[in-house]
């Protein structure tokens, strides 16, 4: 289980005022590491000064390469862009905002040495505020109860794992990616290691509530059909109320002639009915609108341009035959 490059893999959206401290805290864990490595940095359409930063740090550090998508294409296509460009047999996954602390990542390769080849890490606190906690925690609950497939509870994206795993991962074209649940679809021997997530080091977190949200329904979404079954033992539940309903002013208007239910009861059951309808459109409509999302086949992300200095061997390598890259 020997590695001869290790690739980090982060997405930078508007982080300019985290940049050079990850870069260096980063580059002083890596630096400990004895082997070779590479940083890849994935601007995500930052509107701040961090690609002026980051290629500010990647004219004086080889090791740097810069992938600069055309927009904001999200946490989740930025890392998938990394990916793609990772050349090392360990890619480790991380927030560029200091919350994935790179003195984590000798653990992670510890545990990968135990022969696993997928090292999720696991937050043991989060120091987010307790409306975020509590959400975070029970989406992962409610996910691991619906869904077919045991997506760790309390995992996010930060995470090593082999270039075996990261090949798979590429090949999985899907458009709305969920990536700590496509990371466990892929299988392989795969394990936990706890780790305190610490607050973020500057900055505004650009996850708003919207993203998500998003991120929460890709989750249930391409992981699960329990919403349409949901959305069908509503139906059948509606369906069998209403029946009896049926039966007992049948009953009533036998029974008594002059017998006239109330407006009522009649408002509140188009409601109710109409209510469980729209529900179930719209989850039909979380799913046709990932079918529609697959069938166009757009690209995943669009680069501008890779920042890389030509031919370099990757940093602190004693081995002069790698590859150029
Ligand atoms: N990020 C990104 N694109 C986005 C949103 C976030 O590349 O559209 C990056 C961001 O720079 C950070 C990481 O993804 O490195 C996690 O984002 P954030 O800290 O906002 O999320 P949280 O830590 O709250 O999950
Ligand atoms: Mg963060």
């Amino acid at each position: 289980m020997s590695y001869n490059l290790i690739s980090i893999v982060a997405p930078v959206y508007n982080e300019e005022e985290n940049i050079n401290y990850f870069y260096r805290e980063l580059k002083a864990v890596l630096t400990a590491l004895k082997k070779d490595y590479e940083i890849i940095l994935v601007n995500d359409g930052s509107r701040d000064s961090s690609l002026i930063k980051m290629i500010g740090l990647q004219k004086n550090d080889p090791a740097i390469k810069i992938i600069d998508l055309s927009r904001n294409f999200g946490h989740q296509i930025a890392i998938s862009a990394g990916l793609n460009h990772a050349i090392g047999d360990l890619i480790v996954i991380m927030d560029s905002d200091l919350q994935d602390p790179p003195a984590v990542i000798p653990d992670l390769i510890k545990k990968h040495e135990e022969g696993f080849d997928v090292v999720y890490a696991v937050r043991r606190k989060r120091k987010e505020n307790i409306f975020k906690r509590t959400a975070y925690s029970a989406f992962y609950r409610i996910l691991n109860k619906i869904c077919e497939l045991d997506i760790p509870l309390d995992a996010g994206d930060f995470c090593l794992m082999t270039q075996r795993v990261a090949t798979e991962l590429k090949n999985i074209p899907e458009k709305n990616r969920f990536v700590r649940g496509i990371r466990t679809w892929v299988g392989f021997k795969q394990v936990g290691l706890e780790y305190e997530r610490q607050a973020r080091h500057a900055g505004q977190e650009k996850y708003t509530w919207i993203k998500l949200f998003k991120l929460a329904f890709d989750g249930i979404f391409s992981f699960s059909y329990f919403p349409l079954r949901l959305s069908s033992i509503m139906g059948l539940v509606v369906s069998a109320a209403s029946f009896i309903i049926i039966i007992y002013f049948f009953i009533a208007r036998v029974i008594d002639e002059n017998s006239l239910p109330g407006f009522a009861s009649t408002r509140i059951i188009i409601l109710f009915v109409g209510g469980i309808q729209l529900i179930i459109l719209g989850v039909i409509g979380e799913y046709l609108a990932r079918i529609y999302d697959e069938v166009r086949g757009r690209p995943l992300y669009i680069i501008r341009q890779i920042y890389q200095q030509p031919n370099q061997p990757p940093a602190n390598s004693t081995n002069l035959d790698y590859p150029a890259r």
